[in-house]
């Protein structure tokens, strides 16, 4: 029998969030794992510059929290590190001001630093799944203790951004879009993050279910107060554990299954101690993003061609609310976005159906929410080779009746 994995669930009460994280720490005995004169990395998701009540970022109070617990072990050095959405040099700093993560650095003395603002240094992918190597901070490497700060948030290409999608982080700022464009279906890029994860896989983590975001998730979604703080080592068995309080299938979140096979934890809830809360007791269904994919057992290519040709969403610009700030075509991947012949109020920027690789990040970007997905389901299989068939083989029928 495998040990079983200690995972506290504990509620937040009257937003007393710093004692929601002592008391989860406590529970899962996080003790265990702290000594004297570390240096610790903090790894929140800092995903762009929105303010805290918009659930797109970690909550400061959480950080605070975290930072609070963790200097009762005289650390040598926090620092607070992470690299945003966006290619502009600078991205980082500003969504770390907005965010106020960098005011609470500043109030509890400690570093808050932009990864791409380090020394730099090729990471090798053991077992890759398809990523064999990236660049990133020297921090991953030379601090003793890694703790990921993730927040629930469900997400439009991978449904849930939590644990392991939150380390997709340490890749730096232009080098995400790249990801991108090198893994363009959903299942390679899913891959991808678990590659990336595995190299600094974090010691512990600590889940900011504070206030987080269903839907139109990670940046448009609807704030939910779930008001719980979810603490753990694993981070297979604590997306499983998220999954199941939102009630989402883990197994249409791609990468939970591609971390289990790649070791970094298990989703079986018998090998799982659950402490605190039930998860029957803080149960709150989440609204998924409008694409939500669904587990079939497909062959990959199969998958990744219906994904791609039926289950493909497609980007719809709010004239109303585009400021033509230009976020979105200079960080499309793919070129799949220009910006219109006349920079006027009420014109739209133009998207191009075949370069799109549905990676959703103008959507994550966009700082004023003008990019929304359509899907049309209809349109999308009368015009992929699968509506040819079904076309075809209506004909073939109607021609038998006939005869
Ligand atoms: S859609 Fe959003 S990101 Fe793109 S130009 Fe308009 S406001 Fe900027
Ligand atoms: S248009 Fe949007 S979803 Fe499509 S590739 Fe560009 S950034 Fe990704």
């Amino acid at each position: 029998m495998p040990e079983k994995k200690s995972i506290a669930i504990q509620k937040i009460v009257d937003d007393d969030v710093k004692s929601a994280i002592f008391a989860s720490l406590d529970l899962i005995n996080a003790k265990k794992i702290m000594k004297e004169n570390m240096t610790i990395i903090l790894k929140p998701n800092i995903l762009g510059a929105k303010p805290p009540e918009r659930a797109v970022t970690t909550h400061p109070e959480v950080l605070r929290g975290v930072i609070h617990w963790l200097k009762q072990f005289n650390p040598k050095e926090i620092i607070v590190a992470e690299s945003s959405g966006g290619q502009k040099p600078g991205t980082t700093e500003n969504a770390m001001k907005k965010c106020l993560i960098s005011q609470t650095c500043e109030d509890e003395d400690v570093k808050c630093i932009p990864f791409e603002k380090t020394e730099r240094i090729i990471y090798q992918v053991e077992n890759p799944l398809v990523m064999t190597e990236f660049s990133s901070s020297h921090l991953l490497k030379d601090a003793d203790l890694i703790i990921n700060l993730p927040k629930i948030k469900t997400h439009g290409q991978c449904t849930l951004t939590c644990c392991i999608k939150n380390m997709f982080g340490t890749v730096l700022l232009g080098n995400k879009p790249k990801t991108h464009a090198r893994f363009p279906t959903v299942g390679k890029f899913m891959a991808a993050l678990t590659d990336i994860y595995s190299v600094s896989q974090p010691q512990l983590t600590i889940i900011d279910g504070y206030l987080c975001q269903e839907g139109n998730g990670p940046a448009g979604g609807d704030v939910v107060k779930l008001d719980l703080i979810i603490a753990g080592y694993d981070p297979v068995a604590l997306e499983r554990v998220v999954c199941e309080i939102i009630d989402f299938n883990y197994q249409d979140i791609k990468y939970i299954g591609y971390a289990e096979e790649k070791n970094l934890g298990s989703t079986k809830l018998e090998n799982i101690e659950l402490l605190g809360e039930t998860i029957e007791d803080v149960k709150r269904p989440f609204k998924p993003p409008k694409s939500r994919p669904v587990s079939v057992p497909l062959p990959q290519w199969l998958a990744d061609y219906a994904g791609k040709a039926i289950f493909r969403a497609e980007v719809d610009f709010d004239p109303e609310k585009c400021r033509l700030c230009s976020t979105c075509w200079s960080n499309c991947p793919t070129q799949a976005i220009t910006p219109p012949d006349k920079m006027e109020k009420g014109n739209i920027p133009s998207w191009d159906n075949e370069k799109c690789i549905t990676c959703y990040c103008c959507a994550e970007l966009c700082p004023y929410e003008a990019v929304d997905f359509k899907i049309n389901y209809v349109k999308n299989v009368l015009f992929s080779w699968c509506g040819v068939f079904l076309i075809a083989l209506l004909l073939f029928i109607i021609l038998l009746i006939a005869l």
